[in-house]
């Protein structure tokens, strides 16, 4: 194993850097001792150099996976500036340049080979002879077909370990749920891969949800209290880009639409000028932030409710890069609801993507603390609460609900963490239907124990539960209810539960809307 001496000498020599960011020196250290890793890191975090810095302390070539060609050549480009022998191979190249890093890789000349999971098959025979250092899978949630963004040509990549199984294999995203860090593990055949799960919590960000009526003099309202500042305008529909875009500068605002329809002339302008300072507004389907690096911006609003909290949170990431205290504001509205659902009606995985929606709606409708419905999404258990956003701020009223988490907590011990949240509630509330009797249910001894709480309210309840991080859905069994470590210390070691009074936070909402 390299002595961190060493390591830090690396890191200053190559990288001009004097010390490392959370987690790198151990996720570098268990690499060098040969140990697969999965390493979640918020965007920006510095995953590059988790990989990069062991492929210069071994010999040989590492090879790194990564699906967005663009972002291949950027840091192939800074490795080269900082002399580091790297190349990259993908089929936007033509054959001559190709050829010359197919003899440069073969030749053992590069410590860094980038390739785009499309093009590995061409290097097949190349790979054989070949001193490997580490294999990096870049964007590694994209194998996962419970991740957001699956992409087909990420499968094959299980070969790879089953193929060098001496290379560690390090697979690395800033964007991963509970059951995709799983899947990503499995499906990459490195089942004892050493987690690094850093934190994603952002507490420079104010985090808001607004029911959705009147948007735009929402908005209007928004950009009064918020003059000169830079901010994102999301939304589903090109059209709507045009559309607010078009009323926010009539009254006198600068701002620009931006989407997938436009020319890329047209798109590129419209980004320079928005990094740089020129338009501060930017109306724009999700097409927009890839890869734009402006550490100002101060807001970022949804018109339109994202359809996973794995996009909303990425988006509203783009906002207070800088540290400096930024709004986020969501609206909310079922129509929305709807229209998602209809565009995921006709999409492959249509379950994982309704899954994933139902958890956006949950934070969307939460009772509790958002920071902690966020975190406790990415499998961080956060139990505080944040103070940053709309519902620290004005709390809904809270009631002492530990006797009631302990009675869900118990029901679904005792069904052996295997049914969903409505047959929980049948059960909790004494039901006498079938599926109920189909599983003699009605013999458990918490049957009936809540059968003074009203269905819809019971299932507001368990949400909360979810949300708090009390509970855990596993969608991918039939969205089964589980316990995290959390509920076993509201079961077992008298840990206190607040709920939300649902009654009052809605007379809440009514008056705000009446306003
Ligand atoms: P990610 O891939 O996680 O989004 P990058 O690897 O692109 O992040 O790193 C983000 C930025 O942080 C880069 O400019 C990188 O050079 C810088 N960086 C990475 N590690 C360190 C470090 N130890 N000290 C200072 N800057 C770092
Ligand atoms: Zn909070």
């Amino acid at each position: 194993m390299a002595s961190s001496e060493l390591l830090l000498s690396l890191l200053k020599n190559h990288f001009g850097y004097d010390s490392f960011r959370p987690n790198q020196l151990a996720i570098i250290n268990d690499l060098l001792d040969g140990s697969d890793v999965v390493t979640i890191m918020p965007t920006g975090g510095g995953k590059s150099l988790c990989f990069q810095l062991p492929a210069l302390a071994k010999n040989g070539t590492a090879i790194v996976i990564s699906p967005l060609i663009a972002l291949m050549k950027d840091q192939v480009d800074a490795l080269r500036a900082n002399g580091i022998s790297a190349s990259y191979f993908n089929s936007s190249q033509p054959p001559e340049l190709q050829q010359e890093t197919l003899d440069d890789f073969t030749n053992g000349n590069l410590k860094l080979l980038y390739v785009a999971p499309e093009s590995l098959p061409l290097l097949d025979n190349a790979l054989s002879g070949i001193d490997i250092s580490l294999i990096a899978i870049d964007e590694a949630h994209c194998i996962s077909s419970w991740g957001h963004d699956f992409r087909p040509a990420y499968v094959q990549l299980g070969y790879l370990k089953k193929r060098f199984p001496a290379v560690p294999v390090i697979a690395l995203t800033a964007t991963a749920d509970k059951a995709t860090q799983q899947d990503i593990a499995t499906l990459l055949n490195i089942p004892k891969a050493k987690f690094h799960v850093s934190s994603f919590d952002r507490e420079n960000l104010y985090l808001e949800v607004r029911p959705g009526n009147n948007r735009i003099n929402q908005i209007l309202n928004f950009l009064e209290e918020h003059p000169d500042e830079s901010g994102i305008i999301y939304c589903l529909s090109r059209k709507s880009t045009e559309k607010i875009a078009e009323k926010i500068k009539s009254s006198g605002y600068d701002a620009a639409a931006y989407h997938a329809g436009m020319s890329s002339q047209e798109r590129s302008k419209i980004q320079e000028e928005f990094i740089n300072d020129r338009t501060p507004i930017i109306v724009a389907t999700i097409a927009f932030g890839m890869g734009i690096d402006k550490s100002n911006v101060r807001w970022v609003i949804h018109y339109n409710l994202p359809k996973n909290i794995e996009g909303y949170y990425q988006e509203i990431g783009r906002s207070g890069r800088d540290g400096i205290t930024a709004n986020t504001l969501l609206f909310y509205s079922y129509a929305d609801i709807i229209q998602l659902r209809q565009f995921i009606a006709n999409v492959d995985n249509a379950e994982v993507q309704h899954a994933k929606l139902d958890r956006m709606q949950q934070f969307a409708e939460a009772l509790s603390c958002r920071r902690r419905v966020l975190l406790n999404y990415f499998g961080e258990h956060y139990t505080e609460n944040c103070g940053n956003c709309d519902i620290c701020k004005t709390p809904p009223t809270y009631f002492d609900g530990t006797i009631l988490a302990q009675k869900v907590c118990s029901a679904i011990t005792r069904m052996k963490e295997q049914e969903g949240v409505g047959l929980v509630i049948d059960v909790l509330r004494g039901a006498k239907n079938a599926q109920v009797y189909d599983k003699n249910y009605q013999h458990l001894k918490t049957y009936g124990s809540a059968s003074d709480v009203s269905w819809k309210d019971l299932q507001q309840y368990i949400i909360q539960l979810v949300n708090q991080g009390v509970l855990e859905i596993n969608f991918r069994e039939h969205s089964r209810l589980m316990l995290t470590p959390l509920a076993k210390s509201i079961l077992f070691d008298g840990k206190k539960v607040s709920l939300a009074s649902i009654q009052v936070k809605q007379e809440k909402l009514e008056k705000e809307r009446k306003k």
